[in-house]
């Protein structure tokens, strides 16, 4: 099944809205395969955003994700990332559509609550980023055959 990594920015955090936006990715019937707590070293946030190098922003973006521990996590089920990317909306905040994550909890350009990745294969090399292969677990939700159509997956 598809993958996806997804980050619990550090204002995600720190306004103490992990459970609301988890509850949104249960709801919507995803499986986690992977998930951890940790603080974000200078090194990785450079390796993790380094298609941003050079841009103007990217100095107070390595400064905004390394400021205080994420929640990071692999998010399993058909069209993950798309899915994922519908649900977070546009990337700055204050043109994130209602009903999305970033349009629902915030109003910023930079700090703008979650990261998912943007693509299948840039989903991979994210996630080999953050989970070495023991860290992913493998199982299937007891719900599965009544919430993903085989045609789907
Ligand atoms: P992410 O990669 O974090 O999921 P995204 O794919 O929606 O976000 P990108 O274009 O990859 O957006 O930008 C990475 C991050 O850099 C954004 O999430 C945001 O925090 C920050 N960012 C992007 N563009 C700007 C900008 N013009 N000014 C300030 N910050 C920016
Ligand atoms: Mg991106």
């Amino acid at each position: 099944m598809e993958q996806t990594l997804i980050i619990l920015k550090p204002d995600a955090v720190q306004r103490r809205l992990i459970g609301k936006i988890l509850q949104r990715f249960e709801d919507k019937g995803l499986r986690i395969a992977a998930m951890k707590f940790m603080r974000i070293s200078r090194p990785l946030a450079e390796r993790h955003y380094e298609v941003h190098k050079g841009k103007p922003f990217y100095p107070g973006l390595i400064e905004y994700i390394t400021s205080g521990p994420v929640i990071v996590m692999v998010l399993a089920g058909p069209q993950i990332v798309a899915v994922t990317r519908k649900m977070m909306g546009k990337t700055f905040g204050f043109e994130a559509e209602p009903g999305t994550i970033r349009g629902d909890f915030g109003i910023s350009r930079t700090l703008n609550l979650v990261h998912g990745s943007d693509a299948p294969e840039t989903a991979q090399k994210e996630i080999s980023l953050y989970f070495s292969k023991d860290e992913m677990v493998e199982f299937a939700m007891c719900d599965e055959p009544w919430s993903i159509q085989k045609e789907n997956v």
